[in-house]
């Protein structure tokens, strides 16, 4: 593709990858099959290669309207268009830059701004959240159903973390919202890696991944939330305590790997951000380099597995760390039927704060995502991120869990259980 960047552009330190993925893009269209949103709307300006092409006038100085944003703003960010493009177009960037410049040209309006300055001081400020979230479980009783669902139960059987010292240490990203929501889910994380001999630390300095604040286009509060982490970490990783930085939200693992890139303008953070993304592990790279152990474990267990189970592979583990079944062949390995879910590389609609910025897009993805997860009747649905967790769970009766509980109480059986 042909391209004469805008001199303001040009002044960016990111101009030149920003050309360099405009002029990889060749205009196949192959990516707008696998596009939700495209599927959804019909429109190719809703389409990846639509999208490129406003991004591509956004660059080059033609008028930036209301239209390029929403267009844009539709855009859920999942990535499926990188995993089907023959040309490797490094999509999500573009997307990442050209959003930081369409944030600054057209206004939005004083109930849209409240609304994402709201979301995102909310979301990432641990204690006003788990503040709310408990309040609002104390009253889930008295709820309508609708909003209920969106209220997880008080959890109190996840506080044991099993801190056993091992030779074999692991940091853990503990992130935002997911300690309160789900606890159980890094507790369980502590658990198997327990039964493998390694343990997990969890530095509770670390917060935000960064990528909340980052892709609601405050894209320097995120870039201020992935340096403390940096900082945090750093003691820890410099005196090689650890092997690994595991992180069970695929939503937060993709953006950790990243960290290199984000701040590789950042003179003082550039190197280290790149060591730390180096170490930034999903769960289940961690556990598929355990999985010899880890089967002769569940054999000593000799336990029921349960009944056939439906995986959601979310679009950060799937397309964003291009992580493909992974978690798939663990769960068969130790014994797990999984169903056949049509159409595995749509989104499910959550995508980070998506769900609130755009519910009708994000409610139709949702209902068709819990249509092709519970075609074949599984006894549960499984998952790898906090948020398609919350979300899918919302469309839906049967329980929705982090794959590595399942694991957990396989490991651990509670004496309660069948
Ligand atoms: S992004 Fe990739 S798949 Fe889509 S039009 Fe461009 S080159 Fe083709
Ligand atoms: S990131 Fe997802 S929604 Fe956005 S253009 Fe690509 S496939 Fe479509």
């Amino acid at each position: 593709m042909q391209t004469n960047l805008a001199d303001f552009v040009k002044k960016n330190q990111n101009s030149t990858e920003a050309e360099a993925i405009l002029r990889s893009c060749v205009h196949c269209g192959f990516c707008l099959a696998t596009c939700p949103t495209y599927q959804l709307l019909g429109d190719e300006l809703d389409s990846p290669r639509g999208r490129i092409y406003l991004m591509k006038q956004v660059l080059e100085g033609h008028t930036v309207t209301q239209k390029t944003q929403l267009h844009l703003d539709r855009c859920l960010a999942c990535r499926a268009c990188e995993t089907t493009c023959p040309s490797g177009v490094r999509y999500s960037h573009l997307l990442d830059i050209s959003r930081g410049i369409v944030e600054e040209k057209v206004a939005r309006s004083n109930y849209n701004e409240l609304k994402r300055f709201v979301i995102r001081k909310f979301l990432t400020s641990r204690y006003v959240f788990k503040f709310s979230v408990k309040v609002a479980q104390l009253l889930r009783a008295f709820m309508p159903a609708k909003i209920k669902s969106s209220i997880p139960p008080m959890n109190s059987s996840a506080a044991d973390w099993h801190n056993t010292p091992h030779k074999r240490r692991m940091l853990v990203l503990d992130g935002c919202v997911q300690p309160t929501l789900a606890p159980n889910i890094n507790a369980a994380t502590a658990r198997v890696l327990d039964k493998l001999g390694i343990s997990l630390i969890n530095v509770a300095e670390a917060g935000c991944c960064g990528a909340l604040a980052y892709h609601l286009n405050a894209q320097q509060q995120g870039l201020d939330a992935m340096r403390h982490n940096i900082d945090v970490w750093w003691p820890l990783i410099e005196s090689r305590q650890i092997e690994a930085i595991v992180i069970s939200a695929s939503g937060c693992g993709v953006t950790v790997k990243e960290y290199g890139h984000f701040l590789q303008y950042d003179t003082a953070y550039a190197e280290k951000a790149k060591i730390v993304a180096a170490l930034a592990k999903d769960i289940s790279e961690v556990i598929v380099a355990e999985l010899e152990d880890l089967t002769v474990l569940l054999k000593k267990a000799s336990l029921n597995r349960p009944n056939k189970l439906a995986f959601h592979s979310p679009c950060t583990l799937q397309h964003g760390m291009k992580i493909r079944g992974v978690v798939e062949k663990i769960l068969n390995s130790v014994g797990i039927t999984l169903c056949q879910v049509d159409n595995p590389h749509l989104c499910c609609g959550s995508a980070g704060t998506y769900s609130i910025l755009q519910p009708t897009l994000s409610q139709q993805l949702l209902k068709d995502k819990v249509i092709a997860l519970t075609a074949n009747e599984p006894a549960q649905i499984v998952t790898a991120n906090i948020g398609c967790l919350m979300h899918i769970q919302r469309g839906t009766s049967l329980p929705v869990k982090h794959w590595i509980e399942l694991l957990d109480t396989l490991l651990h059986p509670s004496p309660l259980s069948p």
